[in-house]
């Protein structure tokens, strides 16, 4: 009888297909193995999810190849997969595809080819040096080569011995051929981490707060989730190093840290490499498809335990896994922006749970989630209340930006030079980073806007400029000097008439971190003044080439996005100021004012590291604003509290749960009309089935346009996962998007952004 397996495919269809396998692929094909099938006149690549059901009158399809010997998922990830296309209502297969190297889940080839190289492997019998004597006794040559490999180990590079070494292949198919040795292949992992320098492990010995930390994890539950609450500068990193020192070398097991973005981390990745030297994978973005295959092979094999990498380390073959760090829980970007739209938190938490592991969430300034949870009593709180060493966290102080009016003219007449500067640098910062350049300490600016100036006006007659594709405006960039759209990067040259009136002068409005450097090399010429944003770190290690300068001493003021408020660690950082707090502020998204005050907080955290202490200013035009007024005091508790409330009416997460639905399509009528009849089309089955997810909307997104399609969401709420669950899935699996205006629908449940 023909053997039939389940296949899932990267498909929008939310079900599994049934094909047989003969007698050639039978031997390499088992649960998780990868599979060439072909579906509708194409070849795609599927995994093998279990056995298949005979039926009557099917006559399945055959399995092309298996290109694999070895399957690719294991077991817990099928489960971890599994629930995530359940939770996120995505098809299995396109689950499994997102938790594979990009070279395992391409398009049907077979295997990746990786870099190879062959070696020239003895056979595990050496022969005693009598027996030598005589095997060797017309080959000396054979000797020489022989005990040579053996003085490498039994195993050595052919190419090393036949270049390098300079011995005749002749003499190396002897061994072969006297069965001496096997030529064998063998993959060579590149790691680009390996060039840079390990820095010297940490000497310190815990504190009592990281002691009583490092306990607590070393001995949680399998499955236990814990929330570490450290302020910024208390040491977590080395609660997670004692935590995986613990697992990894003393338990032999493996671990997972995951960090918001690799490149902008590059000293919380050092100080793992620090203390775990090979035994760590970096899963950087740098690293091509080949190096990660090689990266995802090395710890499918055990011989990398520690797996550091963004949120799609979640997914790290590796066996019996000990414990997965979150290190910024509270970040974005563990959200995935397509589908599946997963968060890595919370495979995270659900891997962990399955294996076995614990999971430690790390932050200063945890995801109200998270916090609720934790109080909930489904996570342990950890608390690390201080600074290390005594250090004391930077007093915050705002400065009205109300009270400062820009390009004002004095009452003299004359324009006064100074007042645009002043506008965006007010006197106390100015005046603070003068000292700090006296005193050759370094001072860190964020500006959360990148560009020169954040759009263009007509005075006359108000219009701005705005994306021809999106509804958004167009940013001005001076170097090169363009009017960019920061949503689907379409650029043009700035022009010198007001599109609509015809006006001659066009104003520039709102200001960008170009500008703020511009206005920063005027004032202070002598400065080393260093801009990081997406602009300037378009290289691939263009971070990592800024950060450590900076921690070199050669840059005196680091300026910059939201890039430059995570995890830097630099002692010689005296002063922070925030240039314009309320950028973001406003937005129309719930999440708007939690982000504000996470960027604040982490960004102040840049301060006041070592013994010099620091000092941070805070400019904006709603110092009474809770995010600001709770950053300014370090005071998370209060921020949370307030923010709690202010998502009752109308609920928001976490005091309910969400799930976004996007409609798009290249005219606004088309998806206008899908969006309403998508809503009536919910209205009627959540009537029907008497569920209790309520529906709001649909409304046009905030962002209307993007890439010349419309946008149209609707969401729904529901205080249980599994009612929302539920309706979901009928959504996915029922509801017709019509083939028309190239429409679509998305589903984004727990959204960390509805723009
Ligand atoms: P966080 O991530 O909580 O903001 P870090 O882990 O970056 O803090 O630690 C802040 C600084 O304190 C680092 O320079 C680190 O080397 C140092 N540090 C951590 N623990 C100790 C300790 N027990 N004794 C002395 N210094 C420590
Ligand atoms: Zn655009």
């Amino acid at each position: 009888m023909a053997l039939l397996v389940d296949v899932a495919l990267p498909v929008p269809l939310f079900r599994t297909f049934t094909y047989e396998v003969n007698g050639e692929t039978a031997h390499a094909v088992t649960i998780g193995s990868r599979v060439v099938v072909p579906f509708r006149q194409r070849r795609e690549i599927g995994i093998v999810v279990g056995e298949g059901t005979p039926r009557p009158g099917m006559s399945p399809k055959r399995v092309l190849e298996a290109p694999d010997p070895h399957p690719v998922i294991g077991a817990p990830l099928l489960a971890l997969c599994r629930w995530m296309a359940e939770y996120y209502v995505t098809p299995l297969g396109v689950a499994l595809r997102s938790a594979l190297p990009a070279a395992l889940s391409g398009a049907a080839s077979p295997a990746p080819s990786v870099k190879t190289r062959r070696v020239a492997v003895l056979s595990r019998e050496l022969p005693t040096l009598l027996r030598r004597e005589r095997i060797f006794a017309r080959a000396p040559q054979q000797r020489a080569l022989f005990e040579l490999i053996e003085t490498f180990g039994g195993r050595a590079p052919v190419d090393h011995l036949l270049e390098q070494l300079q011995f005749s292949p002749s003499v190396l198919k002897g061994l072969v051929a006297r069965n001496l040795a096997v030529i064998d292949n063998e993959v060579v992992a590149r790691d680009p981490f390996a060039s840079r320098p390990a820095p010297a492990p940490p000497a310190h010995s815990p504190t009592v707060a990281q002691q009583a930390a490092i306990s607590a994890l070393t001995t949680g539950e399998p499955g236990e989730t814990f929330l570490l609450h450290g302020v910024t500068g208390s040491g977590k990193t080395l609660v997670y190093i004692e935590l995986l020192r613990r697992v990894v070398n003393e338990r032999g097991r493996s671990a997972i840290v995951l960090v918001p973005e690799i490149a902008l981390t590059p000293q919380t990745v050092d100080r793992f490499r620090a203390v775990f030297g090979d035994s760590i994978a970096v899963l950087h973005s740098a690293l091509s498809d080949g190096e990660r295959y090689d990266a995802w092979l090395a710890l499918q094999r055990g011989e990398k335990r520690i797996a550091v990498g963004a949120r799609s380390a979640v997914f790290a073959p590796v066996p019996d896994l000990g414990a997965i760090v979150v290190d910024e829980e509270h970040e974005g970007s563990y959200k995935q922006g397509e589908a599946p739209r997963y968060h890595a938190r919370e495979l995270a938490i659900v891997r962990a749970r399955q294996e076995g592991a614990v999971v430690v969430l790390g932050s200063a300034t945890p995801s109200l989630e998270s916090w609720v949870n934790a109080h909930a009593g489904k996570y342990r709180l950890l608390a690390l209340p201080d600074r290390v060493g005594g250090g004391r966290l930077p007093i915050v102080e705002a400065v009205d930006l109300r009270a400062i009016r820009a390009g004002s003219t004095p009452a003299g007449g004359a324009p006064d030079p100074d007042a645009l500067f002043r506008s965006v640098i007010s006197d106390p910062v100015r005046q603070a980073l003068g000292e700090r350049l006296d005193r050759r300490e370094q001072s860190i600016l964020l500006l959360n806007r990148r560009g020169y100036s954040a759009f263009i006006q007509c005075p006359t007659c108000g219009d701005v400029v705005a994306c021809p594709n999106c509804s958004i405006s167009l940013t001005y960039h001076r170097t090169p000097e363009r009017l960019i759209c920061h949503y689907c990067h379409h650029a043009e040259p700035p022009r010198a008439k007001c599109r609509r009136c015809g006006g001659t002068v066009l104003r520039q409005r709102g200001l960008g971190t170009q500008q703020v450097e511009r206005l920063l090399s005027e004032r202070f010429p002598s400065a080393r003044i260093a801009r990081m944003d997406v602009d300037t770190t378009s290289g691939k290690w263009a971070h990592t080439e800024i950060l450590d300068r900076v921690a070199r001493g050669e840059v005196d003021i680091l300026l910059g996005t939201q890039m430059i408020a995570k995890g830097l660690d630099f002692p010689n950082v005296t002063l922070v100021a925030v240039v314009d707090a309320d950028v973001g502020i406003n937005l129309p998204d719930f999440r708007a004012s939690e982000r504000c005050f996470q960027l604040l907080s982490q960004v102040a955290g840049r301060a006041g590291r070592g013994p010099k202490g620091g000092q941070v200013f805070i400019q904006t035009r709603v110092p009474t604003h809770h995010a600001v007024r709770c950053a300014l005091a370090h005071d998370y508790r209060t921020f949370v509290r307030e923010e709690l409330d202010g998502r009752v009416k109308p609920p928001y997460p976490p005091n309910v749960r969400i799930a976004n639905v996007g409609f798009s399509g290249t005219t606004e009528d088309a998806t206008a009309r899908l969006a309403s009849r998508c809503a009536a089309w919910l209205h009627a089955l959540v009537a029907k089935v008497g569920s209790p997810v309520t529906i709001v909307g649909p409304a046009p997104s905030p962002v209307e346009r993007i890439k010349n399609r419309w946008r149209w969401h609707l969401l729904l709420k529901s205080e249980q996962p599994r009612d929302l669950t539920r309706v979901l899935r009928y959504l996915a699996e029922r509801f017709e998007v019509p083939k028309a205006a190239q429409l679509r629908l998305t589903i984004d449940r727990d959204p960390v952004s509805l723009l």
